[in-house]
């Protein structure tokens, strides 16, 4: 299935704030652009708060209508593998297809040979990008090294959707943006090679970038660096999807992309220059929301939040281990669960709320508590009550977020 120009992914841990998340691309809409949107939830996720796929679908078409959307939306099935994916086969019609952890693994040496008789030859050099990418039997080899098994995999994986659902009804993610280092673009272009000739349709694809994308945070790393990285990608994606034959509007997609402010700005202008698509995946920066808008909101929800602050720093292990990669928390930087606890609730909102404007925010307790879901999940519907309680507050931050801060600036 090819995918509209523009796709946005919003998770929503909880599942309460479809409508409120819709409403930021209905402005996005008035102001001329169309984004669609992609609920997305891992199984991970699923796993933690203890909900299957067909809640989100149902979240979704739920938001979906009461809204009156009309264009096109999807359900990401999110980093699914072969062993994960067949509890989201019903309920979704976007796979992102997770192969990082097959990277490295030794291919098979005919394979390696045939990849090399297809695709090595001359240098590419497509127009605009900083260096010339390098193909020779060497490089080849290389990248089959590192990719090779990775992508036989995602080709398994796809064949196992395709065989249980009709043709032309989901769109296909590949990422690999969990593996430990950054793919160059000349990567990328053997990477797509490669799934090329595994048959795979790709709509998108999620590289690992340069720089650290840190969970709920801003980026850390260099900004000059990751424009021409980004730019080499756009350029690589322009012109191998069409020499591949790969489907038209084949885009990249940005993964932990909520709140990377800094790079917003390159990756709008870089998009509008090469006439490019993008995906870019949100999911914790809404139940941060959600609880800093609780925590603003009475005696109740700011006990809720200082209690889940305090069982985080207790199990500070527990709920930071399956983010390890993804977190900067400076840990003499948390404010004791004493301290926290003699906030009023505006004081403790403004601590997590990602102004980075504000001294009082402090990103260490938002990372904190960008894990700390769990704990609201455990505290069930104390918890979900006061989201209940509290939604007309709570909604008008969730979609003031994903408009004022993501939206508006990715793509206006
Ligand atoms: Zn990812």
């Amino acid at each position: 299935m090819k995918l509209p120009r523009f796709t946005f992914g919003i998770g929503d841990r909880f599942g309460h704030q479809g409508q409120a998340q819709l409403r930021a691309l209905q402005n996005v809409a008035a102001q001329g652009v169309d984004v669609s949107p992609v609920w997305n939830k891992s199984n991970r996720e699923h796993n933690l708060i203890g909900t299957e796929p067909s809640s989100l679908r149902a979240e979704a078409n739920e938001a979906v209508a009461a809204l009156g959307w009309t264009a096109p939306y999807f359900v990401d099935a999110d980093h699914i593998n072969l062993k994960t994916v067949d509890r989201f086969l019903e309920a979704s019609d976007f796979f992102t297809i997770d192969v990082a952890d097959s990277i490295g693994k030794a291919p098979d040496p005919a394979a390696v040979e045939r990849l090399v008789a297809r695709h090595a030859g001359e240098p590419l050099d497509f127009p605009g990008l900083s260096s010339p990418i390098l193909r020779g039997r060497e490089q080849v080899t290389a990248a089959a090294g590192k990719f090779l098994s990775a992508m036989q995999e995602a080709s398994e994986v796809y064949r196992h959707i395709a065989a249980r659902k009709p043709a032309g009804s989901f769109a296909v993610e590949v990422s690999t943006d969990e593996a430990s280092s950054p793919q160059t673009p000349a990567e990328l272009y053997l990477i797509l090679a490669m799934l090329a000739d595994e048959g795979v349709p790709v709509a998108t694809i999620a590289p690992k970038f340069t720089g650290q994308f840190n969970k709920g945070v801003d980026y850390e790393g260099s900004l000059t660096d990751f424009a021409r990285e980004f730019e080499d990608d756009l350029i690589v994606l322009k012109h191998a999807g069409a020499a591949l034959g790969l489907p038209e509007g084949l885009k990249l997609s940005v993964h932990s992309g909520s709140d990377k402010f800094s790079i917003y700005p390159v990756i709008n202008r870089l998009v509008k220059r090469h006439g490019a698509g993008l995906h870019l995946k949100t999911a914790g920066t809404t139940w941060l929301e959600e609880i800093a808008a609780i925590a603003g909101s009475g005696e109740e929800g700011r006990a809720l939040a200082v209690g889940i602050y305090a069982d985080a720093l207790t199990r500070y292990d527990e709920v930071t281990a399956p983010y390890a990669t993804v977190l900067h928390i400076d840990r003499s930087k948390l404010p004791s669960a004493a301290e926290v606890a003699s906030w009023d609730g505006p004081r403790l909102s403004r601590a997590i709320i990602h102004d980075q404007s504000c001294p009082e925010f402090n990103a260490n307790v938002r990372q904190l508590f960008h894990v700390a879901f769990k704990l609201a999940a455990e505290a069930g519907p104390k918890f979900t009550g006061l989201l209940k309680q509290h939604s007309e507050a709570v909604g008008e931050a969730v979609t003031g977020n994903l408009w004022d801060r993501h939206l508006k600036p990715l793509f206006l």
